[in-house]
């Protein structure tokens, strides 16, 4: 991918190295810990949290570099961010409306946002009432090495995915999901996840359309996002976690279904060819 000529995107939180304060900067298992002695002796965690106070094991796993130092991840994200901004407003812009880009949260090990406190473990993730888009760099090396899904376009199609659930959000689509969910029984809430998250793959490839007529993309730079897409389809990351695949459960999608609304988004560069809740669609 031809990224560095994209202009660069200013709406970059850098949160790499800072405690997310889940528990006063104790981590996880400190926190874990805690609620485990909590339970045992019968005394508020609240009370034990204080007696162990704050700052005792900050975890900085990744770091960001030290000031000075080319930052070549950050650049790159904030690269992708921009050229997602300049599509999402044109395509906004177009339909007479105005796009209000996310903020991109940089972060390592844990984050806490509008949506809670998350381990990076939960991989890139959008939260709706912040607007605001986190991604923990780590995952785009495990996206390489677990999912055998290397490959800078593969990275950007994961980012564009979140920027496609910020998109979501700003069409209202977000908020009628969320209803309809709140009425309908697990299996079917599920179901409409699956739509949504698909819907989310295709708008990813609607900014795919638009860095392909930028000349953004280069030989081989599709195959590595339907890759990517594919990888990190429920089916397959079910059958890897527990051997088997349980549809009723699956909340992205398919390996095959998100592979083929990535590419629907790319070939067609519309939002209207991303209607993944039209009854008989992939
Ligand atoms: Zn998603």
């Amino acid at each position: 991918m031809r990224w560095q000529m994209s202009r660069r995107s200013s709406n970059i939180e850098d949160r790499r190295g800072i405690s997310a304060g889940g528990a006063g900067g104790i981590g996880c298992v400190g926190l874990i810990i805690i609620l485990v002695i909590s339970y045992l002796t019968g005394t508020n965690p609240l009370e034990l949290l204080q007696q162990v106070g704050t700052d005792t094991s900050v975890s900085t796993r990744a770091p960001a570099p030290a000031s000075g130092e080319y930052d070549r991840e950050k650049d790159f994200v904030s690269a992708v961010l921009g050229d997602t901004e300049d599509a999402w407003t044109r395509i906004f812009a177009a339909d007479g409306q105005r796009y209000q880009p996310p903020t991109l949260v940089l972060f390592s090990d844990a984050v806490r946002s509008a949506c809670g406190f998350s381990s990076a473990a939960v991989g890139p993730f959008y939260c709706p009432p912040d607007h605001k888009v986190y991604v923990d760099l780590s995952f785009f090396r495990e996206l390489d090495r677990r999912f055998g899904a290397p490959g800078d376009f593969a990275q950007a199609y994961v980012i564009a995915h979140e920027v496609g659930h910020h998109v979501q959000t700003l069409l209202g689509i977000s908020d009628q999901i969320e209803q309809l969910r709140r009425r309908m029984g697990e299996r079917e809430a599920n179901a409409l996840s699956v739509r949504q998250e698909l819907q989310a793959d295709c708008l990813a490839g609607v900014w795919g359309y638009h860095a392909q007529q930028k000349n953004l993309l280069e030989q081989g730079d599709v195959e590595e996002g339907l890759r990517a897409a594919q990888a990190i389809g429920d089916d397959l990351l079910q059958k890897r976690s527990q051997g088997y695949a349980n549809p009723e459960s699956f909340t992205h999608g398919t390996s095959a279904q998100r592979a083929y609304w990535l590419r629907r988004g790319l070939q067609t560069g519309r939002v209207d060819a991303c209607n993944t809740m039209r009854e008989g669609e992939n």
